[in-house]
């Protein structure tokens, strides 16, 4: 993510999904797909509107409240004021968060190959002695980010 130019793909896979929900990828969608994009970690709706000046806080929201709707979004459970917004993980990359209790700032994180690996095999043993078949998992990590720690 992070890419200067639009990503085909991405668009692509977005439009075919809010199809199957018989809603059209329209310009602002798409508007609001691209800055969350190019924010490349999860931002609020303020900075989606800084990210993307052109954009009014009232259609945003609509489209951000439909692109929830079809799992091409996602909101995040959040310490502070504002929800965090960021791409779904199939469009991404799976990933945890770093949430500051201090200052809400939300940074995104991958774990190596190996870590994913033992907390799934952890979950599935947890999850499968409770006759429970698990299918992936969510896991954020709440502190104080750099700034906010003393
Ligand atoms: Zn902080
Ligand atoms: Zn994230
Ligand atoms: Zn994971």
């Amino acid at each position: 993510m992070g890419a200067d130019l639009p990503d085909i793909d991405l668009h692509r896979s977005i439009a075919a999904r809010l199809a199957e929900h018989g809603q059209h990828y329209t310009a602002n969608r798409r508007a609001v797909v691209d800055a969350l994009a190019r924010a490349g970690a999860p931002i609020t709706l303020p900075d989606l509107l800084a990210v993307d000046e052109s954009l009014a806080q009232s259609s945003a929201y609509r489209s951000l409240s439909v692109l929830i709707d079809v799992g091409v979004v996602r909101r995040l459970v959040h310490v502070g004021d504002h929800a965090l917004f960021e791409l779904a993980e199939h469009l991404t990359e799976h990933h945890h968060h770093l949430i500051c209790e201090s200052c809400g700032t939300v940074v995104d994180v991958t774990l190596p190959d190996r870590v994913e690996a033992a907390m799934d095999r952890t979950f599935d043993e947890v999850a499968t002695a409770l006759g429970f078949a698990p299918l992936h998992h969510a896991v954020d990590i709440y502190g104080t980010c750099a700034t906010c720690t003393p």
